[in-house]
């Protein structure tokens, strides 16, 4: 795109929105490509110039931003900007004193954070984009290694996998500011995004400036591959996808097995906070309330669900490790046979939680498509897991008793094996006393049954929890038995 076509298009969005939508715009830009949770977690963490000044950007800069023509969606609910855009919007934050290079780095270092999880998914497509954008950040902050990074990727993609190589070839191009002083690099991009469409003259031109001897070029200090000279004068490769497959997101969504980054609390007071308010993607801002939900089911029938902490598992902090007791064992039973500790992604999750995910579907935010409605996912029936290496642990979980749920959710497990219940009925019933308790003069019937008067009322509970978590008569009953076995 030409330029000043480009600055008329920023102009006039900055005519239609207003400075402040133009500023978030610019903090986008710096990711290769934004999802609607990503777009929301920069919205969070960027409430302030880097002299600590609020800069004012409404929430629904968030939405208007994804449909305003300046990223375009190539992918399910994937949207990429183009590379001019991108480096004049990051130019204009460069440029303002207010952010500069400063918030350039702070960007960077968020992204870093926030692609974390997803570099350690089981989904080569989820890591691949997660890599992609690592070297985006990595480009700002250590750009020798990014550049060192895209090198061997585009090296090995010459040699594996031909369809990556545009792909990661436009990274490098889209990066050419940051990666400036690699000068080799770019022409090795260059070359790889000729040669992969076809155009090997312009390739063999393209590798001539950087051939060092043989087939190989010296790129930010790792020695790299080139075409050799007959691949060069070969017929035509034919054609390659560009765009990412977004299947893996998208299911890395569904199965809401990821740890999304902690964002920044809105300035509000949290005991103000209800779930309805609740706008970003992670679940674990309801925590206080879960807890709270979850120890009164344990009132209402007891031993409904154990803590299985103590056994060889990781779990992430999102994740409430609780399962029915003879889940619980039979879990155990496949970890001490398989002897390795396992990873769990997601177990029980609270009715609060689920209507967190379901008012975030019912809204169109943070990229889930559809999601149960409490209590109807299978993860608030205790007796659920999603794990992390599905296939290597499926033959020791099916022999205890655990069935996988099969490709539509390839991480998620489910206990089937016998003297479980369902508890469902008891987590609505378990809220519906709670409400009752704080709310004399606001009752609701405790019949079980998520209907419309119990669901406004979960969605007007407060996240951190109620004052009150039992009667009077529970809490003393509970201080009696602590202090007859001594604990505190
Ligand atoms: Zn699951």
């Amino acid at each position: 795109m030409k330029t000043d076509t480009i600055q008329r298009q920023i102009k006039s969005f900055k005519k239609r929105f207003g400075e402040a939508h133009l500023l978030l715009a610019c903090h986008a830009a710096l990711p290769l490509a934004i999802t609607p949770d990503l777009l929301y977690c920069i919205w969070t963490n960027f409430q302030q110039d880097v002299k600590g000044r609020g800069i004012d950007i409404p929430w629904v800069a968030v939405t208007d931003l994804l449909f305003s023509g300046l990223w375009e969606e190539v992918g399910l609910e994937i949207y990429e900007m183009d590379a001019t855009i991108r480096e004049m919007l990051l130019n204009y934050l460069k440029d303002n004193h207010n952010f500069g290079e400063q918030r350039i780095k702070e960007l960077s270092e968020f992204l870093l954070v926030y692609i974390q999880p997803q570099l350690e998914s089981d989904d080569p497509d989820i890591q691949e984009f997660a890599k992609a954008q690592r070297w985006t950040a990595q480009a700002y902050l250590r750009p020798k290694s990014s550049a060192k990074g895209l090198g061997l990727a585009l090296s090995r993609a010459y040699q594996h996998d031909r369809d990556d190589l545009i792909r990661i070839a436009a990274v490098v191009e889209t990066l050419s500011e940051p990666l400036s002083k690699f000068k080799k690099l770019l022409i090795y991009g260059r070359g790889m995004t000729r040669f992969a469409r076809g155009d090997l003259e312009g390739a063999k031109a393209e590798f001539d400036k950087i051939r060092r001897w043989g087939n190989h070029a010296h790129v930010a200090g790792v020695r790299l591959l080139l075409p050799k000279h007959q691949e060069l004068t070969r017929e035509k490769p034919k054609s390659f996808r560009v765009y990412w497959r977004t299947l893996g997101i998208l299911s890395l969504v569904l199965v809401g097995g990821v740890t999304w980054v902690q964002v920044q609390s809105p300035p509000q007071d949290p005991s103000s906070i209800k779930v309805k308010d609740i706008t970003t993607c992670s679940t674990r801002v309801v925590n206080g309330l879960s807890q709270q939900l979850i120890n009164r089911l344990n009132v209402v029938r007891s031993k409904s669900l154990v803590n299985f902490e103590n056994l060889n598992v990781d779990m992430g902090l999102a994740v409430w490790p609780y399962l029915q007791p003879p889940a619980k064992k039979a879990l155990q039973e496949a970890i001490d046979e398989r002897d390795i500790p396992l990873v769990v992604n997601s177990a029980y999750r609270t009715i609060a939680a689920q209507l967190v995910l379901w008012n975030h579907a019912r809204n169109e935010r943070c990229g889930i498509p559809i999601a149960y409605r409490p209590p109807e996912s299978n993860h608030q029936t205790g007796l659920a897991i999603d794990i992390r290496d599905y296939q290597d642990w499926r033959p020791f979980l099916e022999k205890h008793g655990w069935q996988w749920d099969g490709l539509k959710d390839r991480v998620h497990f489910d206990y089937v094996g016998a003297n479980t219940i369902d508890i469902r009925a008891d987590s609505v019933l378990a809220f519906q006393q709670l409400w009752n308790l704080n709310n004399p003069t606001d009752r609701i019937e405790e019949n079980g049954m998520f209907d419309a008067e119990t669901e406004l009322r979960l969605n007007n509970s407060p996240i951190d929890g109620f004052p009150k978590e039992a009667s009077l008569w529970f809490t003393l009953f509970k201080g009696l038995m602590s202090l007859i076995s001594g604990r505190s």
